[in-house]
C-alpha cells in the first residue's frame, strides 16, 4: 500500500524506541510523506532529552527512509496538522492502557479540527511493552538497552542516560 497522502506521526520521542521506528517505517511504506512531529512542550511532564537531541536520535534512526521529514512543534497538533494541510495522523497503539487516553485526544483533535483523522497501527508484538520511560528507568539502573532503541543511536542514549545519574 503507497497511498498519496502525507501523514503525521506526533509524539515526544524522549528518546526514540525501536517501537517508534516500527511505527515510522510502517507509515513510511503505507503514505508517500510522513512528518514526524516532536512535541516539543510534553504535557505530561519535563522530557528528558532536549529536543535537538530528541530530533538528532532520530535522524540518525530514520536515514534508510527517504520521505520522512522530522520537525518540532509545538501548541496544538491540531493546528499543526491545518498549517500543513495535512488531514491524518498515524500513531501506534500498543496494550489496552494506551487505548483510552488515544482515543480521548482522538475525538479531541477531531473536535478542534473536524478535517483530521487518527489513524491507529498495532505494536509490532515485541515492542507491545516498550515506552520511552522504560527504556530511561532501565538504563538509569543499569540494564542493558540493546534490542530497545536502534543500534546506531545505542551508545549515545546510554552514554547520555548515565550522566543523569
Ligand atoms: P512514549 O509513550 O514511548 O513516550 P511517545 O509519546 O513519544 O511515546 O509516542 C509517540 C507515538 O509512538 C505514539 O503514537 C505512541 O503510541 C507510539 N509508540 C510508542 N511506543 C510504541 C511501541 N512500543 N509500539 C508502537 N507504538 C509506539
Amino acid at each position: 500500500m503507497n497511498l498519496e497522502t502525507t501523514v503525521i506521526c506526533p509524539g515526544s520521542f524522549d528518546p526514540v524506541t525501536l517501537g517508534h521506528i516500527d511505527i515510522i517505517s510502517r507509515a513510511s511504506k503505507m503514505f508517500s510523506h510522513v512528518i514526524v512531529a516532536v512535541l516539543s512542550n510534553p504535557a505530561k511532564e519535563k522530557s528528558s532529552f532536549s529536543i535537538d537531541e530528541r530530533i538528532n536520535l532520530l535522524v540518525k534512526s530514520t536515514k534508510n527512509l527517504d520521505n520522512i521529514e522530522i520537525v518540532s512543534f509545538d501548541g496544538l497538533l491540531a493546528e499543526y496538522a491545518k498549517e500543513r494541510k495535512v488531514t491524518a495522523i498515524v500513531k501506534g497503539l500498543r496494550a489496552v492502557s494506551d487505548f483510552e487516553y488515544e482515543f480521548q485526544m482522538s475525538l479531541t483533535n477531531k473536535k478542534l479540527n473536524p478535517d483530521l483523522e487518527t489513524i491507529f497501527l498495532t505494536a509490532e508484538a515485541n515492542y507491545m511493552y516498550l515506552s520511552s520511560s522504560m527504556v530511561k528507568q532501565v538504563a538509569s539502573l543499569g540494564g542493558d538497552i540493546k534490542g530497545f532503541v536502534p543500534d546506531c543511536v545505542l551508545d549515545e542514549i546510554v552514554e547520555r542516560l548515565s550522566t543523569n545519574r
